[in-house]
Parts: structure tokens; sequence; C-alpha cells
């Protein structure tokens, strides 16, 4: 059955969390300079009595299931809540699903022991503490087996070597997780293993904090890490040793789906910035909106966010029908090439209908631009998902028996006038 309605107890619940975002999350972006700083007290003071209200709506980390103290409502509702949430950059820290560590926690749940769950799990589900994913190196992220980063062991500890690039929030983190050649001698995507590694261990160099666009230098939070014979216990390693790229998969999927539910939101809020901006601005003795250059811009954009979130909520759908990211990873890949394209497009127009205001720093489509190619490379580059997704629509299809075609023309003409021959002669023909 079909059924393109949201469930009104459901739907409350996001009309609360609409106003609470416009209402009481968003002007905190003005009062607060960095959300990930917990040592900052004005921050401390404003950012856990938001998540205690959200947590008393029963909307705290709604990625997880009930067993890790999440409310299990899946993928599709929180579509439509990351939508919600996709307007405001702090609001994911608010309902605790921001990126990376809902990945992270997915992968500590699967792959952690008690210890692990206990130590880092449980405080990073309770909003105390923040963590990182390090994973890309800085000769390459694009294809991770060219990775070098070892670790080697040396009676019970790892003894981790090498550099990674872009490993965001390190600085804020409590621990990373940092994919490492364990097995040099093994096939390709079997040499890798995932380990803990808490950040106040010996041996971390945070050569600098990376930023993007024009953010200061002290601003970024994208690190370029070496890591100098860093030694953690034995047991840090998530998973099966030489398992590493099974379990990126685990966290890889679900963070690539909640960004495009995200993007959902931008582009939205997008859209109505520029219908509102339509109705407002008059040119030439006439409203924007009256022009059918505009409307045009404004009709491409509406068909846009419609597509790409249709293509979003059922890859939502998909995943919790099926609980099998390998069964919908070419549809992930579609949502995740997909999204820059819409977000880069939605954002640009409204930009343009805004006129010089659109392009200045009153107005954050600058910002939405940027995301556009934030959202293209981080967990992969687009062409990369174009590929995985070409892949899987192959794996269902034969190649043709003969020269031609099966859908050839001559061929099915053919067929068919020799199985209607009867039909034929008896009329004449
Ligand atoms: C905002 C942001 C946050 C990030 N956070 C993290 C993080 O927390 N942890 C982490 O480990 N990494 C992180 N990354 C890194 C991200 O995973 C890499 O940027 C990404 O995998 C691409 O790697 P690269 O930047 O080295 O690009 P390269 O591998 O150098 O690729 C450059 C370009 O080459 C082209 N290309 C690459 N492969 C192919 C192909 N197969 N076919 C055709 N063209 C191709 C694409 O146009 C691509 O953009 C983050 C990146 C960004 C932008």
């Amino acid at each position: 059955m079909w059924d393109f309605e949201t469930d009104p107890a459901y739907q409350a619940e996001l009309d609360w969390a609409a106003s609470f975002v416009r209402e009481e999350i968003a002007p905190l972006r003005y009062v607060i300079s960095n959300v990930l700083d917990i040592g900052d007290p004005i921050r401390q003071a404003l950012i856990p009595p938001l998540q205690q209200s959200v947590r008393e709506h029963n909307l705290w980390a709604t990625h997880l299931g009930p067993e890790l103290g999440g409310q299990g409502h899946g993928q599709l509702e929180l579509a439509l809540l990351n939508e919600v949430l996709g307007e405001e950059p702090i609001a994911p820290i608010v309902f605790g699903c921001q990126a990376p560590d809902t990945g992270n926690a997915e992968i500590l749940a699967h792959y952690g022991t008690e210890q692990h769950k206990q130590t880092y799990l449980q405080p990073l589900l309770d909003g105390q503490i923040f963590s990182c994913y390090s994973m890309t190196e800085p000769h390459g992220g694009s294809d991770p087996t060219a990775f070098t980063t070892t670790a080697v062991l040396d009676g019970d500890e790892w003894v981790i070597n090498g550099e990674k690039w872009f490993s965001s929030n390190a600085r804020y983190a409590s621990f990373l997780i940092v994919m490492c050649v364990t097995e040099p001698d093994s096939p390709a995507y079997q040499r890798q293993s995932m380990i803990i590694v808490p950040s106040d261990t010996p041996g971390i160099e945070i050569v600098r904090n990376v930023g993007i666009g024009d953010e200061r230098p002290d601003e970024g939070t994208h690190a370029y890490i070496r890591y100098h014979d860093v030694r953690v216990p034995k047991e840090n390693v998530l998973g099966r040793r030489g398992e590493g790229f099974i379990v990126a998969q685990t966290r890889l999927g679900g963070g690539r789906i909640h960004h495009a539910m995200r993007t959902v939101g931008m582009a939205r809020q997008a859209l109505e910035m520029m219908l509102e901006r339509a109705l407002s601005r008059r040119t030439q003795g006439e409203l924007l909106s009256k022009k059918q250059l505009v409307q045009e811009m404004i009709a491409e954009s509406w068909l846009d966010l419609q597509q790409f979130r249709l293509l979003v909520l059922q890859t939502a759908w998909k995943i919790d029908r099926y609980q099998d990211y390998k069964r919908v990873r070419g549809d992930i890949s579609a949502v995740k090439a997909a999204m820059p394209g819409v977000l880069n497009r939605i954002a640009s127009r409204a930009l343009q209908v805004h006129g010089s205001l659109g392009l200045s720093n009153e107005m954050p489509f600058v910002d939405m631009l940027l995301n556009a190619y934030l959202v293209g490379l981080a967990d992969g580059p687009t062409e990369v998902h174009k590929t995985t997704l070409a892949r899987s629509l192959f794996r269902d299809v034969k190649p043709a028996d003969g020269l031609f075609p099966s859908q050839h023309i001559v061929a099915q003409r053919e067929a068919a006038l020799a199985r209607y021959a009867d039909v034929l002669a008896a009329h004449g023909r």
C-alpha cells in the first residue's frame, strides 16, 4: 500500500520541533561561538536545558533503537525530523543526532565490547562528549585502499603511526576511531581495522585544524593529524581484524542518508526565502513574482526539491523495511549523488532572486552553496557514488543474447507478425 501521510500524533511532534528550532535554537547561533566547545560556560548554560526539552518530547537521538536509549522511530520518521533540523546547523546537537557522532555511535553499538559501550558509547549518547572519525589521508581520500597509516601489535598494545586528513571535530573529541592497516599482506579490502584511540593518548599531533571557505585558521574543525607511536590496548579494535571496510559501511550508510535528510530542510528553507522575496521586492513597477523568469526559477526549485525529497523518503523507507544497508547501497548512493546538485541549484536561484543582498553575508545563501560542495565530498565524492549506483543497476541486467538489443524493433516486429499470423491472415493481411 502506498501512503504519503504522516501519522497525526507524530506530525504534532514535528510541528513542536519546527517551532522549537525556529524560536529556541536558531537565535543561539548569534550567542554561542562554538556549539562543540563544552568548556564554554555560555554554551553550557544554554544548550543542556534545550536538550532536556527534546528528551521530554521523546525526540532525543531518534536514530537509535530503544536498547540504546533512542525511540526506535526508524529512518522514515527520522527523515521527517531531520528535514526540520536541517534548517539550523546547531539543531542536530540539541536533538542528539549530529554527524559524525551518530555514525560513530552506530559502530560502537554494533562492534564495541561492553567496556567500550560504557566508556565511549554511553557518554556520547548522553551528549556529554564528542567523537571523531579519522579515516581520510592527505594523499587521497576517495580510494581508501591507498591508506598507509599502520597499527602494529606490540605485546598487548597497538602502535599506530601515520597521517590523517580532515578528521572533523578532532579538536573537541574525547576519542577518535582510526582506520589503520593491520594486515598488510591481505587482499586490499581486508587489510585495515578500526581502532579506538582516546584523544589524550600520547603521540597524537594535530598539525593544524583546517577551515572551510573563509573560516579563520583558529576556527577550523577538520584536523590534519599525525599519529607518532600512539599506543592503545589490543582490545580497542572494533570488529574483527581486517574488517575495517565492513565496519566503515555500517557508519557511512547511515551518515550519508542523514545528511540528505537535513539537506532537504536546508533547500526547502532556501525555496521559502525565495518565495517571500519574490512576493516582496518590486522592479519595473511590479513584484518579482510576476516575472516569468523568476517564476521559472521557483518552479524548477520546487521540482528539484520534491523529486529529491521523495527519493530520500523512499530510501529511508527501504532501510526500515529491509534492515540491510547492503541491499540499499545503490539507493543511498543515488541520494548522495543527487544531493549536492539539488542544494546547489536551489541555493543559487535563491541567491539570484535576492540580488546583491543574496550574495552578501547578511543572508545564508553563500553558506548554503558551500554546504552543497561539502555534501558532495564528505563521505565520498559524487563521482564515486554515481559509479556505485550504476554498478548496482547493472547487477540485475543480463547482456543481450544476439548482435542486436532485446528491444530491437525489427526483431520485435517479426516476432509479433509471427505470433499473430493466423489473425492477420484471417483478415486478409
Ligand atoms: C566537510 C568535510 C568533512 C569531512 N570529514 C571527514 C571526517 O570526519 N573523517 C574523514 O576521515 N574524512 C572526512 N572528510 C574527507 C572526505 O571523506 C574526503 O574529502 C572524500 O573522501 C574525498 O577524498 P579527497 O578529498 O582526498 O579527494 P580525492 O580523493 O583527491 O578526489 C578528488 C576528486 O577526484 C574525483 N574523483 C575521485 N575518485 C573518483 C572516481 N572514482 N571517479 C571519478 N572521479 C573521481 C572527484 O571529483 C573528487 O572530488 C571530510 C570532507 C569534507 C569536505
